[in-house]
C-alpha cells in the first residue's frame, strides 16, 4: 500500500510500505480502515514548519474520518462501508486508565502509544494518511459519523476538537456562569485555541474572550461567536473564572495565569520545550489551578458531535482543503488548518 511519510520539515513523501491485515495480533477485535478526511494536528502543522522538533522518517497523520474496510470477528459495533472518526490514541476501552476515561494513557499498550507521531508515539501504528490503518480494539475506538455530517468539516475530533473541548467544557461543568479568556499567538496551537472558542460558545458559556494578534484567527473567533479582541500577548483584559494559554510562549502563559480568577482554572494546551516561568505566588494567593497534560479524546466525541448538531461549526477553522493525490506539494507549506480528503 502507499502512505505518506513526513521526511523533514516543508517534505512529505508517498511511500511504499507492506499491507496490514487482520491476522495480524489482537486481528480479532480490530478494523482495517481507509481514511477519505485527515486533517493536520496543530503539531503537524509545526513539524512541517520547523518548528516542532519531529525527527523522520516517520508515517504521517493522526486526526481523521474513515471508511471501515474489514473487521475482525468479535467487532459487533461498525462494519465494512460505515463512516468512523479515528481517535489518535490507541485504547483499550477495558484498563483501568480507560475505565477513567483516561485513554490517552491506556495501559494495554506503550505510553503515548498513536497514530502518525512517529517515535514520540510509536511507529509501528502508521499514520492516517495511507491506503489503510489498522485499528485495534475497534469496538472501543472507533465513534460512528451521525448520518448529514461532513467527514471533512470534522475531520479534527480525533485530536484537536477534543483537547479544545478539554480546556473550557469540564471548567463550564463546574463553574457555569464562568467568563472565558482564551489567548493565542503565533507560536501556539492555533486551531485547539479556536475550537475551545467555538465550543465554549456552543456549550452556553456566558461571555467567550479570544485574544491575539493575527487578522484571520480574530476574525474566525468572531465567527464562532467569540469576541475577538486584537492585542498583544502581554495585553490585561481582566478576570476570567476559565482561562487557556494557546499561545506557546512565557508571556502568554504568563497573561492567562494571571488573568485567572480566584478558584479559576487555567488550561495550557501549548506544548513547551524549555519550562516557562510560572507565577506560582499569584496561583496560590488565589488558589488558583494550572492543568496541562495530552487530551483523552475516546471518551468526549460523541458528546462533541451533539455540539455541532446544536450550531458548533468546525469549519469555521479549516484553512485549507486538499486532495490526498496533491499532499506533497500542498504540506510544503500548509496554512494553519489543512484538511486532505479523497473520495
Ligand atoms: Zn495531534
Ligand atoms: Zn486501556
Amino acid at each position: 500500500m502507499q502512505q505518506l511519510v513526513f521526511q523533514q520539515p516543508g517534505v512529505v513523501r508517498w511511500e511504499e510500505a507492506p499491507d496490514r491485515t487482520l491476522d495480524e495480533p489482537g486481528g480479532a477485535d480490530a478494523a482495517l480502515v481507509r481514511a477519505v478526511a485527515v486533517a493536520l494536528c496543530d503539531l503537524d502543522t509545526g513539524a512541517l514548519r520547523g518548528r516542532f522538533p519531529m525527527v523522520g522518517p516517520y508515517p504521517f497523520g493522526h486526526e481523521g474520518v474513515a471508511e471501515v474496510l474489514e473487521v475482525g470477528p468479535n467487532v459487533t459495533s461498525v462494519q465494512p462501508g460505515d463512516l468512523v472518526i479515528v481517535p489518535f490514541q490507541i485504547s483499550c476501552g477495558a484498563c483501568r486508565s480507560c475505565a477513567r476515561r483516561r485513554t490517552g494513557n491506556c495501559q494495554a499498550h506503550p505510553p503515548l502509544s498513536t497514530y502518525g507521531l512517529g517515535q514520540m508515539g510509536g511507529v509501528g501504528w502508521g499514520g492516517l494518511l495511507a491506503d489503510h490503518s489498522f485499528v485495534p480494539h475497534a469496538d472501543a475506538m472507533l465513534v460512528p459519523l451521525p448520518s448529514g455530517i461532513d467527514p471533512v468539516a470534522v475531520a479534527s475530533f480525533s485530536d484537536n476538537v477534543p483537547d479544545g473541548w478539554r480546556c473550557v467544557g469540564p471548567q463550564l461543568a463546574d463553574d457555569p456562569e464562568a467568563e472565558i479568556l482564551i489567548v493565542a499567538g503565533d507560536a501556539g496551537p492555533n486551531s485547539i485555541g479556536l475550537y475551545a472558542a467555538g465550543l465554549a460558545v456552543a456549550a452556553g458559556a456566558t461571555r467567550v474572550v479570544y485574544l491575539d494578534r493575527h487578522p484571520e484567527r480574530l476574525a474566525i473567533a468572531e465567527a464562532l461567536g467569540a469576541e475577538a479582541v486584537d492585542g498583544p500577548l502581554d495585553a490585561k483584559v481582566g478576570k476570567f473564572g476559565i482561562t487557556v494559554d494557546a499561545s506557546g510562549e512565557e508571556t502568554g502563559l504568563r497573561t492567562a495565569i494571571n488573568a485567572t480568577a480566584w478558584d479559576g482554572t487555567c488550561t495550557s494546551p501549548s506544548v513547551y520545550f524549555s519550562d516557562p516561568a510560572v507565577p506560582m505566588l499569584q496561583m496560590y494567593s488565589r488558589c488558583c489551578t494550572l492543568h496541562t497534560g495530552r487530551a483523552h479524546a475516546r471518551p468526549v466525541i460523541p458528546e462533541l458531535l451533539d455540539l455541532v448538531a446544536g450550531g458548533f461549526d468546525p469549519a469555521l477553522v479549516t484553512s485549507d482543503v486538499v486532495e490526498f493525490a496533491d499532499a506533497e506539494t500542498a504540506l510544503a507549506d500548509p496554512s494553519m488548518k489543512v484538511v486532505l480528503r479523497r473520495d
